[in-house]
């Protein structure tokens, strides 16, 4: 595993995350992914909708708007209680989350638990406190050209609103059998106090939600079910080390206003161990809120039993660059091939942005290049993400590709011109051996 300097530096120097726009210095808690970072991304999300929508037949996919109707966000129970708490210290007016300066407070902390626990701030040392008061994370715009109260919207703090307001369209439509479920992909946003910890606590992020809808007395049975499948995904698709995953009950005065059980998967990150995705067992809690404030009916019909009832609902939600930083954090090492030192990134075959890279082993060797040529079409006609590469010695060359995670370098030399064979190297053991490129 990488330390995070390290991992942050690679992201930079070879194009996989760049600060948000850095060419005005920046915005804290913005990133942007460049163009390898965008490929990584992309298998990412693309291998989480495949295992949860589309290989399995109880799953559909929504996409909905980022701007919602505000009524959703007093519904969901937002506008009241998506809070931090903030202080703010009297001698050098920096501000701060209370509940992260000492040890042992949560998010509900008063301002007496924060003064008894005799934190110091973080910028002048000194412990003159104010009073905490209650910030809310969502951020707020004006939709149209009046920017009054009536005018006011939000850009979605969760994507799980898209899908519990687009519930009742997909059971009129499609008519799902119970339990199905309703998955999203996209952006949310959080005006976090203070972002940190690279892409972890961003303000604005992506997000791969799940609202699984059950009936009220099996949500147990589906809970351990989701719990199980997402060990899958992380281990077996992800390929993150199952040693480095951890469950972590989380406490009822820890869970968010709408759960009843919450697990959450925690991942060993290069800073410590973090929060990688969530399990939630909702209850009815947001179908009923809808229904009480739409005045629209929530209810499903069974179609064997004609019972009527509000489904309960099972919530995974992975942070999209949680995921990333998991999956980079894995993959990073150093270490030594042929007496000298390289960092390589251990990506799997799967995630890699590039599968293969081919070079000539001589760029002015018009013969080598144009039946590299050959090979380079013939493995992107099959494969799609190859690369190509002539600059520098093919030392360098080898170098990079381990920095980018290439699981093979295929090199097209004199002897391919006698026998057809290729030199296929190996990014994890640096081993070469000569094959044909039809056998790749
Ligand atoms: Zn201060």
């Amino acid at each position: 595993m990488g330390k995070l300097d390290d991992i942050v530096s690679l992201c930079k120097r070879r194009g996989f995350i760049f600060p948000g726009s850095e060419v005005y210095g920046g915005m804290a808690g913005t990133w942007d992914f460049g163009p390898l970072g965008v490929m990584l991304k992309r298998k990412i999300m693309d291998a989480w909708w495949k295992y949860f929508v589309e290989d399995r037949e109880d799953m559909y996919g929504v996409d909905a708007a980022i701007l919602m109707n505000p009524r959703t966000w007093v519904a969901s129970g937002h506008v009241d209680t998506f809070n931090d708490p903030l202080v703010e210290c009297k001698s050098c007016h920096g501000r701060f989350r209370a509940d992260k300066l000492a040890d042992g407070l949560n998010e509900s902390v008063t301002t007496e638990e924060f003064l008894a626990a005799g934190a110091k701030c973080p910028t002048c040392g000194k412990s003159d406190w104010g009073e905490i008061r209650k910030f809310n994370m969502m951020f707020s715009t004006h939709v149209g050209p009046v920017a009054d109260e009536t005018s006011v919207a939000y850009l979605r703090p969760e994507t799980a609103q898209g899908i519990f307001t687009n519930y009742k369209n997909v059971v009129d439509t499609i008519y799902p059998d119970l339990p199905f479920g309703l998955a999203q992909q996209g952006k949310a946003f959080r005006n976090e106090i203070s972002p940190r910890d690279y892409i972890l606590r961003d303000r604005e992020c992506s997000q791969m939600e799940i609202e699984y809808f059950v009936a009220p007395g099996t949500w147990e049975e589906h809970f351990e079910k989701m719990l199980a499948a997402s060990h899958d995904f992380l281990e077996n698709v992800i390929k993150l080390p199952a040693s480095a995953i951890h469950e972590l009950e989380v406490v009822p005065e820890d869970r968010a206003h709408y759960s009843k059980r919450t697990v959450d998967i925690e991942f060993d990150y290069p800073n410590g161990r973090e929060e990688l995705m969530g399990l939630a067992y909702r209850t009815d809690f947001d179908l009923s809120n809808i229904a009480r404030e739409s005045g629209k009916n929530m209810d499903y019909r069974d179609k064997n039993t004609g019972e009527v009832f509000v489904p309960h609902v099972i919530e995974p939600s992975i942070g999209v660059e949680r995921l990333i930083l998991a999956v980079l954090a894995s993959a990073y090492a150093e270490d030594e091939v042929g007496g000298s030192s390289r960092v390589v990134l251990r990506l799997p075959e799967t995630l890699a942005p590039y599968r293969f890279c081919v070079s000539p082993l001589l760029k002015n060797k018009p013969e080598l290049v144009s039946k590299a040529q050959e090979v380079y079409a013939a493995l992107r006609a099959k494969y799609g993400n190859v690369t190509w590469d002539d600059s520098g010695n093919i030392g360098k060359r080898y170098r990079k590709q381990d920095e980018i995670g290439t699981p093979k370098c295929v090199v097209v030399d004199f002897d391919t011109l006698e026998d057809g064979t290729v030199t296929v190297r190996d990014r994890d053991s640096a081993e070469q051996v000569r094959i044909k490129p039809e056998q790749l």
